[in-house]
């Protein structure tokens, strides 16, 4: 067996890593020939390439210091390696003679490409080294080999291209033997040799393609790119927190992924080793057992036409438009003729149907040249009118949809192009090859991001099965984001200690939504952007104004979510919008369980209330509604609790409004109901709309959910409501409803005073009976439980056949942001403890 090995600049950048990296190779390098390629530490060639910038611009100290810091990392480095002193000295003399170039760059203000090139390799220079080293030291002969002694390659500086049919020979001189001694081969990736001798490099993130190219000219059996991520992902990773690893892609997948930005391959990493055929595997230096992504000729069939999005940044479209085009042969080849004598390179070609356009997307720093030349070149058409104008389109990105699977599929460029107008955006080219092994569109620059999330989605991507161990967490899906969801999600980060200690799970925010629209981040909203979202929604601004956020319905959201493979998901609604049931039903179907804070799907019509029912039952789900009734207060615990033990229930009498406790109590104490009323709103006692407390619907809801609970039927015509505001003032401008709510202050008062002068106090009551429910003001005594209570206190008061002589009395605050949160969080809990 022969391997190539590459190693990216995190897999050599600090002792530490090095150590880790001599290991893994050790591991095979006994039974097989191993020839390592190793990038630069990371970090390093970006300051090398900074330190010539600054030293041509004649910041010479700027530019040193950069090169004492590079110094400063490897002696580092060396030392808690214990690099040997012949190595070390190598070392030194390599960094002095980039100090010499630096101070030379610096006074006459500019460094020619050779010196660039030169300098530019020194990162690699320096840790096949330091590699090599550390496995001479530790029982593995290995030398480190600089590939500009023998790769050959074209005097393209700072991109240059291997003479195909030239190098090989070259690579092969130099290896061959130190192959046959059994050496395990360091070599530096990224560089290569010009004609004259001098050192060139293969581009940025060029280690990739050196090690293909070494497989290549040394027939090797395959191909290993160690990098810092699990393979090649459905996205970049660090777009798009769902994506998952591919598990196999054909050469010309992985090479269309590459040759569009995705950063993990060098865009010409496959062309060596596709036509003959051997294997590339991307694994994780830092993970070695993750079974990575293997690249050869095979094709994976499947339900996922396209497997991969990638994006490249930065590019300009220039276009030529004109209706005297049509029809005209050899507009397009002296289009790319003109480009080509520019030496300017199209990553995208697009056309119109009728031939009356033709545009290209260049990188953004040639756009410049590209139009000047498509100018010349079609003058004369321009001055004719045959050609109207060339425009040019600044920062857009190219986003490719990969996959060999959609030359089958009709469709998938209509679907890309309605899902990114659905999503608001613009796009501006769209391209598809012949081969239907990719679509390629041009969005504006700062569209990309987005637009590489929503086809994600739209394709279903975060599905594809990567065999992951099921994370230890649970995900909370929230519908809502008032005061309650805010308190919710800044409790679940302050718990999660606690809850990972007794369970070992932590909990995920992973989506929040509001009327707008939602935020849907698969693996857990991150901390920080969870922090900015309660900022900006207690600043007034909707869900939908997030970055990285979606517009859409409550139901759009699940959909959204539903389409993710997420771990012990728990829906939870703390909205109080009617039609939850549909949604709780799509959680249901989709085995999440359900929390609910609003009452509103649990007091609906009893038919719906069974389906519901027989829904989680049917999905083996748990709904449960703790702080539907008297917010954090265990009452539908309590009573779950007497009914499973054998009791049952012969009636409950519950103050379970804070708000109209508060009210009542207010006006006791000689207040104007209308003032107590505003003063219950301001402090957040109400719901949303005040009406909803005052008519008596919010009591009548959690009376008939108790009732439900307790499994009494009680037909509609059974429950009587008495509100203590008229009808007509539902649906008010919460403004006119409080200037109206003065005409009642008068009737209120003197009910307060009747009720006193009898001894008695007015409370807001309902009473659960197991054939009826009664809502209402009534008049207690005073020494009576409901009597005693104060404040906005709730209580409820069960008398069962247990609790016959006295009853049992819940009591205590019932209403707020923190109590309410606590009772959902406590349902959550509860889940999760089954789940887990
Ligand atoms: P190395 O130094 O090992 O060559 P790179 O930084 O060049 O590593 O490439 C690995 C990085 O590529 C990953 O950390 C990831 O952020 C980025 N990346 C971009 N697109 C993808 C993708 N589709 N799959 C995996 N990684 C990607
Ligand atoms: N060190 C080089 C770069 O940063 C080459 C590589 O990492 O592949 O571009
Ligand atoms: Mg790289």
């Amino acid at each position: 067996m022969r391997v190539v090995h590459k190693f990216g600049g995190t897999s050599v950048g600090s002792a530490d890593r090095i150590t880790a990296t001599a290991k893994l190779i050790q591991r095979t390098a006994p039974s097989e020939e191993t020839i390592v390629v190793a990038s630069a530490m990371s970090g390093v060639t970006n300051q090398l390439v900074e330190a010539c910038r600054l030293a041509s611009s004649g910041n010479c100290d700027e530019a040193l210091s950069i090169v004492r810091s590079i110094v400063a990392e490897h002696r580092e480095a060396a030392s808690r390696l214990g690099t040997s002193v012949v190595v070390i000295d190598e070392c030194v003399t390599l960094l002095d003679k980039v100090e010499t170039l630096v101070r030379a760059a610096a006074v006459i203000g500019w460094v020619d490409e050779r010196s660039s090139d030169w300098i530019q390799c020194v990162g690699e220079k320096l840790s096949v080294r330091l590699l090599a080293d550390r496995l001479r030291s530790t029982g593995t002969p290995a030398i480190a080999i600089d590939a500009d002694t023998f790769l050959d390659t074209d005097s393209n500086f700072g991109a240059a291209t291997p003479l195909q049919g030239l190098y090989e020979r070259g690579v092969r001189n130099a290896l061959e033997p130190a192959l046959a001694e059994g050496l395990v081969l360091v070599v530096t990736g990224f560089c290569g040799r010009a004609g004259d001798g001098s050192t060139t490099t293969l581009g940025r993130g060029g280690s990739d393609y050196s090690a293909t190219l070494l497989g290549a000219a040394l027939n090797a059996d395959s191909v290993l790119i160690w990098t810092d991520v699990s393979g090649v992902y459905t996205a970049d990773p660090r777009v798009e927190s769902g994506a998952r690893v591919v598990p196999q892609l054909n050469y010309r997948e992985a090479g269309e992924l590459a040759y569009y930005g995705a950063k993990v391959l060098h865009p010409r990493t496959l062309k060596p080793v596709a036509g003959v055929g051997i294997p590339v595997e991307i694994r994780n230096s830092f993970e070695p057992e993750d079974p990575g992504t293997l690249i050869d000729r095979g094709i994976t069939p499947g339900s996922h036409p396209v497997k991969a999005i990638s994006a490249i940044r930065s590019h300009s479209l220039v276009s030529i438009e004109g209706t005297g085009m049509a029809g005209v042969p050899g507009v397009a080849a002296r289009l790319f003729g003109a480009l080509a004598a520019a030496d300017i390179s199209v990553t995208m070609i697009s056309q119109s149907s009728a031939e009356s356009s033709i545009c290209v997307a260049v990188p953004a720093s040639d756009a410049n040249a590209a139009e000047m030349a498509i100018r010349r070149e079609f003058r004369l058409d321009i001055a004719h009118g045959d050609v109207e104008d060339v425009r040019r389109v600044p920062s857009v990105g190219l986003i490719a949809a990969v996959g060999l699977g959609m030359a089958n599929v009709p469709g998938i460029s209509g679907r890309v192009t309605s899902t990114l107008g659905k999503a608001g955006f613009n796009v501006l080219a769209i391209a598809q090859g012949s081969s239907e092994l990719n679509i390629t569109f041009a969005v504006s620059d700062s569209d990309v991001d987005e637009s590489v999330r929503a086809l994600h989605a739209e394709f279903g991507l975060h599905q594809v099965d990567t065999g992951d161990a099921e994370a230890d967490a649970f995900d909370i899906i929230l519908l809502g984001w008032g005061n309650i969801a805010r308190e919710l999600a800044e409790l679940v980060s302050r718990r999660n200690p606690e809850i990972e200690r007794r369970f070992g799970v932590r909990g995920r925010v992973v989506l929040i939504s509001d009327r707008s629209g939602f935020l849907l981040r698969p693996s857990g909203i991150p901390l920080m952007e969870l922090k900015d979202a309660v900022t900006q929604k207690a600043a007034g601004n909707s869900v939908s104004s997030l970055p990285g956020s979606l517009r859409g319905s409550l139901s759009d959201a699940v959909d959204a979510a539903r389409s993710y493979r997420l771990v012990r998901p728990v829906l939870v609604d703390l909205t109080d919008g009617s039609g939850s049931e549909a949604l709780f039903e799509k959680a249901f179907d989709a085995k999440w369980d359900v929390v609910t804070a609003n009452k509103k799907p649990l007091a609906s019509a009893p038919e719906a209330y069974d389906a519901l029912l027989a829904s989680a039952a049917r999905a083996g789900r748990t709904l449960r509604a703790e702080a539907t009734v008297g917010a954090g207060l265990p009452v539908v615990d309590t009573l779950d609790m007497l009914l499973v033990t054998g009791d049952s229930l012969v009636r409950a009498d519950g103050c379970l409004s804070g708000t109209l406790a508060f009210v009542l109590g207010q006006v006791e104490a000689g207040e104007k109901f209308s003032d107590a009323v505003r003063e219950a709103h301001r402090r957040g006692y109400t719901e949303p709309d005040p009406y909803a407390d005052l008519s008596g619907a919010d009591v009548a809801r959690k009376s008939i959910i108790i009732s439900r609970i307790a499994e009494f039927s009680v037909p509609l015509e059974r429950v009587e409501v008495e509100g203590l505001v008229p009808p007509e003032l539902e649906g008010l401008p919460l403004e006119t409803f409080f200037e109206k709510l003065t005409e009642l202050d008068d009737t209120v008062a003197e009910r307060a005073r009747s009720a006193r002068a009898a001894g008695k106090v007015l409370r807001y009551v309902g009473q659960v009976l197991s054939d009826r429910i009664q809502v209402g003001p009534l008049e207690v005594p005073i020494e009576s439980p409901l009597g005693r209570l104060a404040g906005t206190d709730n209580m409820i008061v069960f008398h069962s056949d247990r609790y016959s002589n006295t009853p049992l009395v819940v009591q205590g605050p019932g209403a707020g942001v923190d109590v309410t949160a606590m009772g959902v969080l406590g349902d959550i809990v509860r889940i999760v403890a089954e789940r887990s």
